[in-house]
């Protein structure tokens, strides 16, 4: 195996990302033509939004999906022009920006509706909460929202495109929070046929109700995390082959003895119990390295596990070699798809008690982050 190309580096397998786009497709195509979302926001989940936009289309996702306009219009001038959904716009956002973009807009109040209004031609998505308590026309105000959204299309000055509200705990399949989102969502899009409206797509389920939840499918999916391959719903979701597309990796700068007793990193918050050898690695939280890692996550090198020992620098961590006195330059991975018992971005999150959610979108900082196609290039790492 060759060495990363960089001293520390991401490296994004869009074979992976077309993979898993290929897979939710078909899962979804099961039981009728149910169109597919990928959702693209924060940078991809930190594996480079034009990138996987561009694999994710390829491979035959319908729409993207995208919080900020400022996401939706960076993706236009990198040439994508498919359908294009935004859902976290604010008052004063350049609204005529996104329309001349093609992007279509989500509205969640009359206020709202009425300023996307006046720019004139706006595809609208309209948005409902059914139970959130985040963004979206509360329950009390959906007869004036639909009826507000009717009056304004009927005028010609919006089309109200879609429908969509969004889970609380569609990880949790037992949680009832799951039935009564979807009994909510039918009252609103029958409420919303009442008003007249006759929105082309209604969506509900993100990435763990498209696994564990068909009848929330309706006309669309949103898929974020299982499209970077990573399980939205751990321990519950069915294995459908998914491929995690996100390998972090490092050079070792040195490896060297120290003796039993000897502390490791600031505050000494480790000492060795007996006398072992450590490896720097250099990354740290500088570059998204949850600093809760000291001492509890294990990285990658030659073929073992070597936990991290004391905390977790700005720009480096140490870990355990048992011993051994690797190379400098030898290669490190953090986490990657698992295949050679490297920890993934779940065994990380599953150390630090976060969701892997939080661990690919929010590594960076200084890692350069490279693209490959395993299909391509007949390389995975
Ligand atoms: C982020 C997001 C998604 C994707 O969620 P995953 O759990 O990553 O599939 C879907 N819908 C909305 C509104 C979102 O904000």
């Amino acid at each position: 195996m060759t060495g990363p190309a960089h001293r520390a580096e991401i490296v994004v397998d869009l074979a992976a990302v077309r993979h898993n786009v290929r897979i939710l497709k078909d899962l979804v195509s099961v039981d009728g033509p149910v169109q597919l979302m990928v959702v693209v926001k924060a940078d991809g989940y930190g594996h480079g939004m034009v990138e996987v936009a561009a694999a994710a289309r390829d491979a035959g996702a319908d729409w993207l999906g995208v919080a900020t306009l400022d996401e939706a219009l960076a993706l236009r001038a990198a040439g994508d022009h498919g359908p294009l959904l935004c859902w976290l716009t604010a008052t004063g956002d350049d609204y005529a920006a996104g329309v001349a973009a093609g992007v279509e807009l989500t509205a969640y109040s009359v206020a709202e509706l009425e300023e996307i209004a006046a720019v004139g031609g706006a595809r609208v998505q309209l948005k409902v909460d059914t139970g959130l308590s985040r963004g979206g026309a509360a329950r009390d105000d959906w007869p004036a929202f639909f009826a507000a959204a009717a009056a304004l299309e009927d005028a010609g000055r919006i089309t109200v495109t879609g429908l969509w509200s969004h889970f609380v705990a569609s990880d949790e399949p037992a949680h009832p929070a799951n039935d009564a989102q979807e009994a909510a969502f039918r009252e609103a899009l029958a409420l919303a046929e009442e008003a007249g409206l006759e929105p082309e797509v209604t969506h509900l389920a993100n990435s763990a109700a498209t696994l564990l939840r068909p009848s929330s499918h309706f006309d669309l999916v949103r898929c974020g995390i299982a499209t970077y391959g990573l399980d939205p719903a751990p321990g519950t979701s069915p294995r459908i082959g998914l491929r995690p597309a996100m390998t972090v990796r490092a050079r070792l700068v040195m490896s060297k003895a120290i003796a039993a007793g000897e502390g490791v990193s600031y505050g000494h918050t480790w000492y060795a119990g007996e006398d072992t050898t450590v490896g720097l690695v250099p990354v740290g939280y500088g570059e998204g390295v949850p600093r809760a890692a000291g001492n509890t996550a294990s990285v990658w090198v030659e073929d073992s596990l070597r936990p991290i020992r004391g905390r977790v620098c700005m720009d480096q961590l140490v870990v355990d070699l048992h011993g051994e006195l690797p190379r400098p330059g030898t290669e490190v991975v953090l986490f990657g798809p698992g295949d050679l018992g490297e920890p993934t971005a779940q065994d990380w999150a599953e150390a630090v008690d976060t969701i892997s959610y939080e661990i690919v979108t929010r590594i960076g900082g200084r890692l350069v982050r490279r693209h490959v196609d395993a299909e391509v290039e007949g390389t995975t790492r």
